[in-house]
């Protein structure tokens, strides 16, 4: 038995545009077929036992992937790191709120709890509801370097940085993390100042590269965002403060963009969580940077990804990954591009474009539908109709702070 979605506008996420009145047929976990026009139709007709969902004009669009975020960074819990049965069960909570939201992916960048390998594994095993979840574990850092007081191992030189990486490894990490430059929430340190060297960064890059893994680098300034593109890593996180020169240089290189737009775009969430006076002064410090470092990569055409990395999962009421997407937008990225950001670009990075990404024929149907079009006005996504996941609904509320995840 199949579910037919009928009667629905269609992007699949490989950049083509959008299809109207389109046939969706879901086949167990999967996509069975995806069709023009009506299943009862010539061509198509749907099987006398199976389900036919009119979406009565609605868009669909694939599963949004979220390419930063953490599950256990809470700023009332950040000098506490004892109480682990809290951040599981708030972790838990936010995988919960994340994909009530329609974010079924998330690359997780660093949790030093345990929680992220746990949630991950019982995901996936269908024992627990939440979004399919790739995590660096801890982020390899220097002494004294970003994150050094919350997950962060610290090492220095080339042969403890190979060291740290092997131990994330056997860990069973999806890819690694290595902080390369200072951030926002670290006391002693400048958003753009670089803390790694090019040996250390080499070692990382070296190491996860011969495990199959991809390298994630946290970068504020322009000096370590060219180290990390010189150096072979494969995404920059945050990059607060990206110059023109550096971004014609990520342009032309392999190396995917994570900007974490919305974290200078939500000073407020932090400082209602009684974030430390020094952090509330570097986003505002770093705000405007961030924001036209961005506009500097999409002039010079470089490759980016849709990551939140905020210490909730939602912010002005919808889930973070989508206002992430609308600032991208408003800062003049095409929201065609901002919604592949959010689905195929970083499924070929995590190495699952042939299951998850984009929507067709075979792929897991993993689905957001929505009112209206997403191409036209980004912020239809803010409050999904509907969520899939591996072939199964997720029933969204209108108060997604407490979704209603029926069916898990
Ligand atoms: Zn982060």
């Amino acid at each position: 038995m199949s579910t037919w979605l009928v009667n629905c506008r269609l992007i699949d996420g490989t950049g083509s545009r959008p299809k109207e009145n389109v046939a969706i047929e879901v086949r167990g976990s999967r996509i069975g077929r995806i069709v023009s026009g009506n299943v009862f139709g010539k061509e198509v007709v749907a099987g006398p036992q199976d389900e036919v969902v009119d979406l009565d004009g609605k868009t669909v669009v694939p599963g949004l992937w979220d390419s930063h975020m953490h599950l256990t960074f809470f700023i009332d819990t950040r000098q506490d790191f004892a109480r682990i049965p809290d951040l599981t069960l708030r972790g838990a909570r936010r995988a919960m709120q994340f994909l009530a939201g329609g974010v079924t992916s998330c690359r997780v960048l660093g949790d030093e709890s345990g929680v992220d390998f746990a949630l991950r594994d019982l995901i996936a095993k269908g024992e627990f509801p939440g979004p399919r979840l790739f995590t660096s574990g801890e982020p390899v850092t220097t002494t004294g370097g970003h994150a050094h007081d919350s997950s962060g191992i610290e090492c220095d030189g080339p042969y403890e940085v190979r060291w740290a990486v092997r131990e994330q490894l056997k860990r069973g990490v999806d890819f690694i993390k290595i902080m390369m430059t200072g951030g926002i929430m670290g006391a002693h340190e400048g958003f753009g100042a670089t803390q790694m060297t090019p040996d250390e960064v080499r070692a990382a890059t070296e190491v996860a590269h011969y495990a199959g893994k991809h390298v994630a680098a946290h970068t504020g300034g322009a000096e370590g965002i060219e180290m990390a593109i010189k150096c072979g890593v494969d995404t920059v996180e945050h990059c607060y403060a990206l110059d023109e020169r550096v971004a014609g240089m990520l342009a032309e290189s392999n190396t995917i963009c994570v900007p974490t737009l919305v974290v200078t775009d939500s000073i407020h969430l932090y400082r209602e969580a009684g974030a430390p006076e020094y952090a509330l002064k570097k986003l505002e410090l770093a705000k405007e940077y961030h924001r036209r470092g961005f506009q500097y990569l999409l002039k010079a055409g470089g490759k980016f990804a849709v990551g939140s990395d905020l210490p909730s999962a939602r912010v002005k009421g919808i889930v973070a990954t989508v206002r992430e997407m609308e600032v991208m937008v408003e800062l003049g990225a095409d929201p065609m591009d901002v919604i592949m950001a959010a689905t195929k670009v970083p499924a070929e990075l995590c190495g699952l474009i042939d299951e998850v990404g984009t929507l067709e024929d075979g792929k897991l149907a993993d689905l957001v539908v929505v009112d209206g079009c997403p191409v036209k006005d980004i912020r239809v996504l803010e409050h999904p109709v509907s969520v899939m996941k591996d072939g199964k609904w997720v029933k969204v509320t209108k108060d997604a702070e407490s979704p209603d995840l029926g069916g898990w």
